[in-house]
């Protein structure tokens, strides 16, 4: 009798343990695990993000290579029976690097000409055959430019201030020294320089260029713009120091060619219950030419394709549609991003649209925005995004933060999206971005997973729940 109460207690305790774990697991976090283990298990992010690397490569647009891309991505989408695949057109600017980009530092009384390494800026015009001679002159700062006055006239302007090392974030970094690369040509200009050439946007020293959009505008002439690397951007500022002049000649072939036709990239897995109210999930398929576009935003392409194919092969169907979207032309001028939010979808109402944009890195958590209209319609909208955190704590992902997005979205927040960028460790990307460091053999296979999966789970929840 004793042991059969004992045996009794034993199976009522172990079945309230049971219950007591039940109400323990909270909504979701079984299909969270389900998707990072398949998306852990396959392989198949890292062999895309190869594909598209390797056998399209970089994807400047309005390039072949980026009508290529357009081509792989429809194909891939098909091949994962994606619904409703299809490209939306629209109009690119054509740039066009050109076989010629050089400079060098010329008659130098103890060196005579010694080569810099540099990269034409996209964007920016070319110089004559023989190129622009001037003497360079050094600043920090638009207000050292200015404060030059007429020194500045007829100079190659060097701006030499470094991304902040001491900056917690290198995208705040970034930010703070990237004005430089966009405005640069401009300031010359109006300066009454005859180029510009910039600091490349990286705090690593080494003799590698990184390129990326600069700006004109109608007001000042038009000046051509170079990076340099920051090895040699070190070395001409001690050699400016040590001279009383120094002469650099600057030689770039590249142009702007006439707008062309490209598309931005959809597909989607339809909602069972409410397929007008749209997630979308996406990166950008144009890339930079240095390099292969692996982390700049190849992987944030297949962070978008393969958490749908994760959905799909773990029959998780959401009662939302969530439709990735691959942006044609992040990197000058978001035309894709602007076609894709100005077209009319009848009855449609996208809820939530979610970017990654920052690499195939580790992944932190999300960035939430919201424009003031939907924070005024629904206050406790960030709450309703950062409620999911802790599906990702077991990769340590759920630092869901205020404010985020991406720039190809950032027109659908006008439209009453909630806009959120995936965050991932950011320390190494600026390393890599916009040169041609940016390669597959620098993405993580595990890394770029963990993103794939994180993406997944949250469009999942914002599927299932709305916000
Ligand atoms: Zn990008």
């Amino acid at each position: 009798m004793k042991l059969f109460l004992i045996a009794c207690s034993v199976l009522v305790s172990s079945s309230l343990l049971a219950q007591k774990a039940d109400t323990l697991a909270k909504p979701y976090q079984d299909d969270a695990k389900r998707i990072f283990a398949a998306a852990l298990g396959t392989g198949q992010a890292y062999a895309m993000l190869t594909d598209l690397t390797t056998n399209v490569g970089n994807r400047v647009s309005g390039s072949p290579q980026a009508a290529r891309a357009v081509e792989w991505a429809k194909a891939e989408m098909e091949r994962l029976g994606f619904d409703r695949v299809r490209t939306e057109p629209v109009m690119v600017p054509r740039w066009v690097r050109g076989p010629v980009e050089e400079a060098s530092v010329i008659g130098d009384p103890k060196l005579g000409d010694v080569p810099l390494t540099i990269c034409a800026l996209g964007g920016s015009i070319g110089t004559p055959a023989d190129g622009i001679a001037g003497e360079v002159v050094e600043v920090k700062s638009f207000d050292e430019l200015k404060a030059l006055g007429a020194k500045a006239k007829g100079k190659i302007i060097f701006f030499n201030r470094p991304m902040d090392r001491t900056k917690l974030t290198t995208f705040e970094a970034y930010g703070g020294a990237v004005g430089q690369r966009g405005q640069g040509a401009v300031e010359a200009a109006k300066a009454g320089g005859v180029a510009a050439i910039v600091r490349s946007m990286t705090m690593r020293i080494d003799d590698v260029p990184h390129t990326g959009a600069m700006n004109y505008n109608d007001t000042v002439p038009k000046v051509p713009a170079a990076a340099l690397s920051a090895l040699d951007a070190n070395w001409l500022d001690s050699l400016l120091s040590a001279r009383q002049s120094v002469t650099v000649r600057l030689k770039l072939s590249c142009q702007t060619l006439p707008d062309v036709e490209s598309a931005n990239v959809v597909g989607e897995l339809r909602g069972t219950e409410k397929p007008d109210e749209v997630i979308v999930i996406g990166g950008h398929l144009d890339s930079w030419d240095k390099g292969s576009g692996a982390h700049d935003d190849g992987a944030g392409c297949v962070h978008s394709l393969e958490a749908l194919r994760l959905l799909k092969e773990l029959g998780l169907r959401p009662k939302r549609t969530i439709r990735v979207v691959l942006f044609m032309n992040e990197e000058n001028g978001t035309r894709g991003g602007k076609a894709y939010a100005a077209k009319l979808r009848e009855g449609e109402h996208p809820i939530a649209a979610i970017e990654s944009d920052a690499g195939g890195f580790t992944p932190r958590g999300f960035g939430v925005s919201a424009d003031s209209a939907t924070t005024a319609r629904n206050p406790s909208i960030f709450e309703h995004v950062a409620r999911w955190a802790y599906l990702f704590e077991p990769i340590e992902a759920d630092r869901i933060k205020p404010g985020g997005g991406g720039a190809d979205i950032g027109e659908l927040a006008k439209q009453g999206a909630a806009t959120i960028g995936l965050r991932v460790d950011s320390h190494r990307y600026f390393d890599y971005h916009h040169s041609t460091s940016d390669t597959i053999d620098k993405v993580n296979e595990r890394e770029l997973e963990l993103g794939a999966a994180s993406v997944a789970i949250l469009s999942y929840v914002l599927a299932q729940e709305g916000l």
